[in-house]
């Protein structure tokens, strides 16, 4: 079925910078088609992040669509830890220490050779002859020849400058830190403190490192109903081995291209991705595909042909969100890049190439499950227009969002975390409903919402969902002709 191209399903994430911190900008870029903004905790001052947060929620409440608020923690990131900037030229040999010791313990041990310093203590005794360490994002390159109890030394494959507090990849060590450093649990405590609808974590390793941020979280925030979504970040080696136990303990997933080209084959980036997909989408857990998406429009007003390929591929394997990193937070052209993504989303959507594969099974089935299948299938049938549902924790939402329905799937709740969550969904557009008792009352509010904001129109067919009540479980299908 054509879709009008403004109502795209795909979401899409934006990173918040310099450039997208006004609420001027902000509303330019939520009537592009911004669904979730991205406060990256690796950089940034909290004064600066709650400045910008105020004005993100200022900025949706004048449009008046839901905009979520996503923190990404840093998790366990390795970076230099240099004075000076340093030259290293390819075929050169150097030496790596680690901030176990004081730049005189260093100056004493090695005089005439080259030094990169890690700010990771006890990193040296985690590394074996033949691992690469790469610094800056895989610009520069070494490889360990040597390792002494003090020191490592390395060979310069690729050369170039080091500057402090650059990312460090060391694919194949175990970094000595745990998932959730000392940094992540301040800042999420800032980011509790100031509700946010996601929690991101890099580098996430294994389930178990989710069950502790969850458990962490019910903690200090005690109320289920308003925790954030924790999305994690498949970015290393050791989360693809464990992805399955990933799947089963995260509410969401960032496939973060930038660490995961570095740290695993880059060549194999576009296969890791769709297996990625395919493996979350039947977990039935959203999908963020992410990093250097439209990268040349940080500098550009237009995006590379390249590039166009790359959103569109994504929107294909049926990702739920693509992500804007540098294009929105430090680029030229923050709104630009927004409306660029937005009209490849909606493109795609409404070519024959959106609808090559089919509704991947899910890896469970319930009673739910097989509802929500059900209310697609009838909406089908009567050739409804959208799907009306009430959905208190956005469940039942998410679940008709994977059956992918032609129709507009249209979510009231009275919890304005799920309201800010669905922003995440594909295909879900949520209203909010708060005050009003009668679930009845708020789908007919919503329903006179969604027409005057052109959703639905006079004399369409609308599904109606009504999940459970205060008497019990209990689910209500009605057909509605839009007064
Ligand atoms: C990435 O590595 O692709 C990513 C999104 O992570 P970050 O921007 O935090 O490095």
């Amino acid at each position: 079925m054509k879709k009008d191209i403004m109502t795209k399903h795909t979401k899409i994430v934006a990173t918040l910078g310099p450039a997208s911190e006004s609420i001027e900008v902000l509303e330019e870029m939520i009537r592009a088609g911004l669904n979730v903004a991205r406060f990256n905790f690796s950089h940034g001052e909290y004064e600066w992040h709650e400045k910008v947060m105020q004005n993100v929620r200022t900025a949706a409440k004048n449009i008046g669509v839901p905009v979520a608020v996503l923190a990404d923690l840093q998790g366990p990131r390795v970076r230099t830890h240099m004075n000076e900037e340093l030259v290293i030229e390819s075929g050169e040999t150097i030496n790596i220490f680690d901030v176990s010791l004081d730049e005189e313990e260093i100056k004493n041990i090695v005089q005439d050779t080259k030094v990169i310093t890690l700010d990771c203590p006890k990193i040296i005794e985690q590394l074996s002859v033949g691992n690469d360490i790469l610094i800056e994002d895989g610009l520069m390159k070494v490889n360990i020849v040597d390792i002494t109890e003090k020191y490592a030394v390395a060979d310069v494959i690729d050369g170039g400058v080091i500057k402090n507090h650059k990312g460090v990849n060391i694919p194949d060590a175990r970094i000595p830190l745990p998932t959730i450093t000392k940094k992540d649990y301040s800042d999420l405590e800032f980011a509790l403190a100031h509700s946010v609808d996601f929690v991101a974590l890099s580098f996430v390793r294994n389930g178990q490192d989710l069950v502790d941020l969850r458990s962490h979280m019910k903690k200090i925030i005690g109320d289920e109903m308003t925790l954030p979504r924790i999305v994690s970040k498949i970015e290393c080696k050791e989360a693809l081995n464990n992805l399955d136990n990933i799947l089963g303990a995260t509410d969401a997933i960032m496939i973060a291209r930038g660490d995961l080209g570095i740290e695993a084959d880059p060549s194999r980036i576009t296969i890791l991705e769709k297996d990625i997909l395919k493996k979350a989408i039947k977990h039935l857990r959203p999908v963020i595909v992410a990093t250097q998406m439209l990268a040349s429009m940080e500098h550009n007003a237009r995006p590379t042909r390249a590039e166009v390929a790359d959103v569109t591929n994504a929107v294909v394997d049926h990702t739920d969100a693509v992500m804007l990193s540098g294009e929105s937070s430090m680029g030229k052209f923050p709104v630009e890049a927004v409306r660029t993504m937005a009209q490849i989303a909606s493109e795609t959507e409404i070519s024959p190439y959106d609808d090559i594969y089919d509704v991947m099974p899910l890896t469970f089935s319930s009673e739910e499950v097989k509802i929500a299948h059900a209310t697609h299938d009838f909406s089908r049938e009567l050739n409804a227009s959208a799907i009306v549902i009430f959905s208190e924790s956005g469940y039942t939402a998410r679940l008709l969002s994977h059956f992918r329905p032609d129709q507009a799937i249209i979510v009231v709740t009275n919890n304005i975390k799920t309201y800010n969550q669905l922003a995440l969904a594909w295909g879900i557009q949520s209203f909010l409903c708060v005050g009003e008792d009668s679930r009845d009352k708020c789908i007919d509010e919503t329903i006179e919402s969604a027409r005057d904001r052109g959703l639905i129109h006079a004399q369409d067919l609308v599904i109606t969902v009504l999940g459970s009540t205060k008497a019990g479980k209990k689910l209500t299908l009605t057909g509605t002709r839009v007064a």
